[in-house]
């Protein structure tokens, strides 16, 4: 199943906004701080790869928390989307046309989201107690 496809992603999608990558000439998909109980499940989240069609894809990955952790903060989201295997796992999926496709579409997937009025801040997260 395909994130877009999926319930889920109607959960996530107030917490999506779009990153403009100037050495990719390209949008990524970033999101938000999630809700701790969002972002357990994005994180668990399981979808094909849209090029090779391994299964064991988070769609939802979280940043690595390292030395340059704030720097990239700055510009971007502590969450992004990637539809393919890692790189470190198959480096051709997620440099694969398949990959480009598919980021396009979840692109225009937020922009819909945005243009239909839904563009306000994310809820804040709800109190468990
Ligand atoms: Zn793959």
């Amino acid at each position: 199943m395909h994130l877009l496809d999926s319930p889920l992603w109607l959960r996530l999608v107030p917490y999506a906004f779009l990153q403009y990558y100037k050495p990719e000439d390209r949008h990524r998909v970033e999101f938000h701080e999630l809700p701790e109980l969002l972002r357990q499940e994005a994180l668990a989240f399981r979808v094909d790869c849209v090029r090779c069609g391994w299964s064991g894809v988070c769609p939802i990955r979280e940043r690595p928390r390292d030395s340059d952790y704030d720097r990239r903060r700055a510009v971007t989201g502590p969450y992004y989307y990637a539809g393919t295997c890692p790189q470190v796992v198959k480096p051709g999926c997620s440099r694969s046309s398949a990959a480009s496709a598919d980021l396009d579409r979840m692109v225009e997937a937020v922009r819909g989201y945005q243009a239909g009025g839904n563009s306000t801040p994310p809820p804040t997260e709800p109190k468990l107690f």
